[in-house]
């Protein structure tokens, strides 16, 4: 069996009057993560993993934030898109693990969702997407709820 492993990270600014997508889940919060797309650093850092872990370059390649067709773009049909691409080369997920960093809103009642979600997308079952979420101990540009931060290794198998 061959076996390709690849890492992603994703950071967003928390800004008023956005909604907060993560794992392409809505999460009630008076900030919202702020980009081209819907800003869903989480599903962001796992395309760039999918993509990384095949050395075809990032999402900015494919999604560039200057073509307006993104605008506000739902981010798990771009990792559809993404998925579409790896499986065309054979490959296959054989499983995802991701840390969310942010101090507040509290993300682990939201975690079920997400991996529920996500894996909908990617055609996998729940337990091959780990999600864990941690804060950063309030130091620095996390710590002071600037941004939410996103971290994932994927493994892909064919
Ligand atoms: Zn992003």
């Amino acid at each position: 069996m061959n076996l390709r492993i690849g890492n992603g990270y994703d950071l967003h600014k928390l800004v008023r009057d956005r909604p907060l997508i993560l794992g392409g889940v809505t999460i009630p919060h008076e900030f919202g993560l702020l980009g081209h797309s819907d800003a869903d650093a989480l599903t962001h850092a796992i395309m760039d993993a999918m993509l990384g872990a095949l050395s075809l370059g990032d999402i900015g390649h494919y999604f560039p934030p200057s073509d307006p067709k993104w605008q506000g773009a739902d981010s798990l049909v771009l990792l559809h898109q993404v998925h579409e691409l790896i499986k065309a080369q054979g490959w296959q997920i054989n499983n995802i693990d991701s840390v969310l960093i942010a101090e507040r809103p509290k993300l682990k009642p939201h975690i079920k969702a997400m991996r529920d979600k996500l894996a909908t997308t990617l055609q996998v079952n729940p337990d091959q997407i780990g999600i864990k979420a941690t804060t950063n101990e309030k130091l620095g540009h996390l710590g002071r709820e600037e941004g939410i931060a996103a971290y994932t290794v994927v493994l892909l198998s064919r």
